[in-house]
């Protein structure tokens, strides 16, 4: 399948003032958009945690390459924060390899889920979520990184999960996943270090999206329970605080791995997760 690209109907201001500063235009030390002249790609950022990321970094005034397959929705984010849409499936890595190479911050997020006994877990859908949460992830990275070694500047930050620091039954494929992508994000923390470019992974527990209430009526099953008790007893059962975490918590932190006082921090993977990795 191939990418398919089209820019947003308008250019907020946001992307108005980052064209302006230009490529060698750079941000402000401080301020609201210290993003300026940065241009980033988030990957599944038609909605969820991904769209708050793409959101918040075009607030910090970064332009901002929209990646995911769900076409109309990646185009309504990209039109409303004025970046640029990729319509791409990153199971097919020729599509990867096609997505632009001149981003400054790589936000590597999509991701889907499938739950099963191991028994019972599809091969396929093992080796699907492994080519879109691991393997694209590695495709972007090695075309990205040349241009930010180039600047002398970059920032990745992984989507991980508790699942990237602790597995759970019934969850293979993505807990294999999730660990690959840490030891992905390590190495790359170590590689880009002498080239000012940071890797970083954010492990958020249960986030309020669509992928977490498609696993609400699975879980049910799986656990032998009811669908109204899976929140509290599976997703809330190991976190010290007793909600979901919203997406726009989560884009703090990746905002904040970008911002201009983490330049030493890399190779880390910081929970955003109630305290369920503290148990
Ligand atoms: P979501 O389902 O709301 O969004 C995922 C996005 O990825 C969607 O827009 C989807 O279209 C896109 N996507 C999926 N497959 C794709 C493909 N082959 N090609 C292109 N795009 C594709 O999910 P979310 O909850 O926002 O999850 C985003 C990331 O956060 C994932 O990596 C997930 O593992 C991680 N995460 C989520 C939670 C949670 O509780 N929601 C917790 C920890 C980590």
């Amino acid at each position: 399948m191939e990418s398919t690209q089209s820019h947003g109907a308008e250019r907020s201001p946001a992307a108005q003032t980052a064209a302006a500063a230009g490529p060698g235009g750079r941000p402000a030390p401080d301020g609201p958009r210290f993003l300026t002249g940065r241009t980033a790609l988030v990957t599944g950022a038609a909605g969820g945690i991904g769209r708050a990321c793409a959101v918040a970094l075009a607030r910090a005034g970064a332009a901002v390459h929209v990646v995911d397959i769900a076409a109309d929705a990646a185009k309504e984010v990209a039109a409303e924060i004025g970046g640029t849409c990729w319509v791409t499936d990153l199971a097919d890595p020729d599509a990867v390899d096609a997505l632009p190479a001149d981003a400054d911050i790589v936000v590597n997020n999509a991701g889907l889920q499938h739950i099963a006994p191991l028994q019972d877990f599809p091969p396929e859908r093992f080796a699907l979520i492994q080519r879109v949460m691991v393997e694209a992830p590695f495709r972007i990275l090695r075309r990205t990184l040349p241009h930010m070694y180039a600047g002398g500047w970059g920032r990745i930050v992984n989507i991980s999960s508790v699942h990237g620091l602790r597995a759970s039954p019934y969850k293979s494929a993505y807990v294999v996943a999730k660990h690959a992508l840490e030891g992905l994000s390590k190495t790359v923390a170590l590689e880009g270090a002498e080239h000012g470019v940071t890797s970083n992974c954010v492990n958020p527990g249960y986030v309020r999206t669509p992928l977490v209430e498609d696993q609400i009526a699975t879980q049910a099953v799986a656990h032998g329970i009811a669908e109204s008790e899976v929140v509290e007893k599976v997703m809330l059962e190991r976190t010290a605080i007793k909600r979901l975490i919203e997406p726009d918590e989560v884009a703090a932190a990746v905002l904040w791995f970008c911002s201009p006082h983490t330049g030493y921090i890399t190779g880390a993977s910081l929970p955003v997760d109630g305290g369920w990795t503290a148990h």
